[in-house]
């Protein structure tokens, strides 16, 4: 037996849900959801029509519908996922998943005259809509939706914006996705000059070897460079038609272009502006995180191509790997210490086989949790081998299993959060579990090894993300005036880099405009700040584990609950008693971080002295 196979996850289990993709089951669901299809056509003629009382009952049977069809459509398209992660070859799946695409099409038009309705519907009907009991659980879903009614345009200006979309800022999108799959650069990997795709290339910036690191960093900016004309053209295109957009959608009153990011992600601009302010006042102990990482790879400081580094090797006791019931014992333990149940929840995963574990060629990357919306049990993915970040993956993917767990009871209506929420009781997990396998590691590298990751989490959340908010928010003040030269857009983001990251930074990355492809998601903008939001907010929450008098379970799990019913200003205010549009909250999250940079330091002078 070799080594890999005595510490691989085992398989999970799907039979519960579809025994395979030729399950009669799934035709039974997919029958019933062609059913309900058929209903929702007369609806929405009556839906149109004048009778008012006629058209809410009509609006809250195409809601109940609406519910009933997402739940069965995804019930089997997770299915057909969970069997395209473990074989991306597997023909079966392949079709099933095909076929659904159809339906999800169909589901979408069906309802989108629903969704114009509550939208478009005064404060009257959606009152007398809300009054069904089983329609009220959606309140907060409608009103949130509502918020941002002044910006609709005609139902026939809409649908023409969308149909120009397509050719217009999702093209340029397209072409970006093109570009970076095909553009290659040239890496020296040991002795020999190697031809590679920038993917690849890019995985390279993730080795051990400093010189490797800052090679291939280097050839993906040429290459890149190359593409200069076109990454401009496409980003100040993607710019300049959400400009567009917002000046066409400010007849009633004005539309800022952060509105629809900070209104996705349930929060409010007062929230993002104090974030953002606060990250900046306390950059300074993330740029100290910054040097030691220079200095524990012996360097003077800490270069663009550093950002994704490991931990360096340091030798001296070797790192032991971990079989996965260890793991899952080590989770369960550190889970449980919140509370029992919590430790129950981490071994009734394993024991149901609901975690995928296994090593194998045709998997796919990544880590995910999942959920079947029928059963409402949840699924982790991963690849386990033994490693201790394998074990924190684990820990983070059961986190977000726990929250789909606690809120297996409430409406479907109250299940779905923003971004900014998302990541709560998966970082808390991550955490907890990290400080577990701290207290226990024995050797120096173990330390280092788990330390590095954090100090990794840091720097990249407290200096390089707001790095990129800067850069995207000076961007499209200057697109107001006129598309920018790709020279301009590469001081601007010299300039962002600087201002974060001061002189814990050998040298910016200009190019990075181009390289990131965070820039260019034709379907959402800003996708930086949830992450700065998401690491900060979970770390408070994490605080408070143990100054709640023995309450925090209960506390921890009531907030949970409530990620799908609220803004994340009311959640904090009702579960955390603070103000997130206020500077305190982040300001003592924060602080709590500088005695893990402290810790860090120590162990380096540990190393340093042998
Ligand atoms: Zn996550």
């Amino acid at each position: 037996m070799t080594a890999l196979t005595q510490t691989m996850g085992p398989s999970w289990d799907l039979s519960d849900e579809y025994e395979s993709v030729d399950d009669p089951k799934i035709q039974v669901d997919l029958s019933e959801l062609n059913d309900s299809l058929d209903k929702v056509g007369s609806l929405n003629v009556v839906l149109e029509q004048q009778n008012a009382v006629d058209a809410v009952a009509a609006a809250q049977a195409l809601a109940k519908l609406s519910e009933q069809c997402e739940r069965l459509l995804e019930n089997v398209y997770v299915f057909a996922n969970c069997l395209l992660s473990v074989n991306a070859q597997d023909e079966g799946a392949q079709k099933l998943n095909g076929s659904l695409q159809i339906y999800r099409k169909r589901l979408g038009d069906l309802f989108e005259p629903l969704a114009q309705y509550i939208d478009g519907a005064s404060e009257e009907v959606i009152a007398q809509y809300l009054s069904d009991p089983e329609i009220l659980p959606s309140a907060f879903l409608v009103k949130h939706s509502r918020q941002r009614r002044h910006e609709n345009l005609s139902l026939a200006e809409e649908s023409i914006v969308n149909g120009l979309s397509q050719s217009g800022i999702h093209a340029w999108g397209d072409l970006y996705d093109q570009l970076s799959g095909s553009l290659q650069c040239e890496v020296l990997v040991g002795n020999e000059t190697q031809n590679m795709g920038v993917a690849q290339a890019s995985a390279l910036t993730m080795s051990a070897d400093d010189d490797q690191r800052q090679c291939a960093w280097q050839a993906i900016n040429d290459a890149w460079e190359s593409q200069d004309e076109s990454c401009a053209a496409a980003i100040n295109a993607i710019a300049g038609w959400r400009l567009e957009m917002c000046e066409q959608r400010s007849g009633e009153r004005e539309v800022h272009y952060l509105d629809a990011p900070v209104h996705m992600n349930r929060i409010s601009r007062q929230t993002l502006d104090t974030l953002l302010e606060v990250a900046f006042d306390n950059k300074a102990l993330a740029q100290r995180a910054a040097k030691l990482q220079a200095r524990a790879y012996a360097k003077e400081g800490f270069g663009p191509w550093d950002n994704r580094a490991p931990a360096p090797i340091i030798g001296g006791g070797g790192i032991v790997p971990i079989a996965f019931n260890e793991a899952i014992d080590i989770i369960a333990t550190a889970y449980g210490d919140i509370d029992p149940s919590m430790g129950a929840f981490v071994r009734m995963m394993a024991d149901n086989k609901w975690v995928e574990g296994t090593v194998g060629p045709a998997k796919r990357p990544g880590a995910y949790c999942t959920g079947f919306t029928k059963s409402r049990h949840p699924r982790v993915y991963m690849t386990f081998s033994g490693g201790q970040s394998d074990v924190i993956t684990l820990a983070h993917e059961l986190g977000h299993a726990f929250h789909s767990w606690v809120m297996r009871d409430l409406p479907d209506s109250q299940l779905s959060y923003g971004m900014s929420l998302a990541e709560t009781a998966s970082t808390f997990g991550e955490t907890l579990v990290r400080d577990a396998l701290l207290a226990k590691s024995t050797s120096q590298q173990e330390k280092l090894d788990i330390m590095w990751e954090e100090m990794s989490a840091l720097t990249s959340f407290m200096l390089n993300i707001p790095t990129r908010f800067e850069f995207e928010q000076n961007f499209f003040e200057a697109r107001r005036k006129r598309p920018l030269r790709p020279q301009e857009l590469k001081n601007m983001m010299s300039e962002a880099w600087q201002s974060w990251y001061g002189d814990a930074l050998t040298e910016p990355d200009p190019m990075f405009w181009a390289s990131k492809l965070h820039f260019y998601i034709s379907g959402l903008s800003f996708y930086n700040f949830p992450y700065l939001f998401g690491y900060l907010f979970s770390l408070g929450v994490y605080a408070r584990k143990d100054a709640s008098g023995g309450r925090f379970y209960e506390q921890y799990v009531a907030l949970l609950r409530d990620t799908g019913r609220m803004s994340a200003e009311d959640l904090a205010a009702k579960h955390l008693n603070v103000r997130l549009d206020e500077a305190s909250f982040w300001q003592a999250t924060i602080a709590s971080l500088e005695s893990r940079v402290d810790a860090f330091e120590q162990l380096l002078d540990e190393i340093d002295a042998g």
